[in-house]
């Protein structure tokens, strides 16, 4: 069900019926990057700023969540504005096909017992010195501790190999130069095998 903005992916309701494990599919627009909002007035530019602040509070619900698991599915219609009523059939279809192909997935699914948001992935997670201006956005953003800023006001990863719920990372959309660089750990150790 939709939880409004307040809880737009409701965990909380839905934890409410004692659960073992919650599927929660989220077919809202909130994590898109969008570059043109401020050329569709006033009305799209409120839109927006309301899609970030449902999302930031779904991230800072989430960022301690132990149990019961849950599996979240995010299919692809991050293109969908919240306004986009005509859409729905579009966005019932892909999350109907996103929830069966993850079904296919059984490796990923947590057990009854486990703790926090799948599916897991490990990550690498670098910065791209050049290109970092030493804003300091990421120390905010980040997990406590995770970046800080070297002697020549570039941030470094502290912890660079990572693992990953699909609710974590977002501090990366904040990074004004697009500086901070996450690979899947297997492709990043491949990259540096081959140089
Ligand atoms: S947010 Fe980006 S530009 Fe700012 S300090 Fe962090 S890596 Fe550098």
């Amino acid at each position: 069900m939709d939880g409004a903005v307040v809880s737009n992916v409701p965990y909380d309701a839905a934890r409410a019926l004692g659960p073992e494990l919650i599927v929660a599919v989220d077919v809202s627009a909130s994590s898109v990057l969008t570059a043109d909002a401020q050329d569709e007035g006033f009305a799209g530019v409120f839109a927006r700023a309301t899609e970030i602040l449902m999302n930031t509070l779904l991230e800072q619900r989430v960022r301690t969540w132990t149990t019961p698991p849950v599996y979240y599915i995010q299919p692809r219609v991050e293109h969908v504005t919240m306004f986009s009523f005509d859409h729905l059939r579009e966005e019932v279809e892909e999350g109907y096909r996103a929830t069966a192909a993850a079904l296919d997935r059984t490796d990923e699914w947590p057990e009854p017992g486990d703790v926090g948001i799948y599916p897991k992935r490990r990550v690498m997670v670098r910065v791209e010195r050049e290109r970092c201006i030493g804003c300091g956005t990421c120390l905010v953003h980040g997990p406590q501790g995770m970046f800080v800023l070297d002697s020549e006001r570039k941030a470094v990863v502290t912890q660079p190999d990572q693992e990953w719920s699909p609710m974590d990372g977002g501090y990366i959309r904040h990074c004004p130069t697009y500086a901070i660089i996450a690979r899947p750990a297997d492709q990043a150790k491949e990259m540096r095998r081959s140089g």
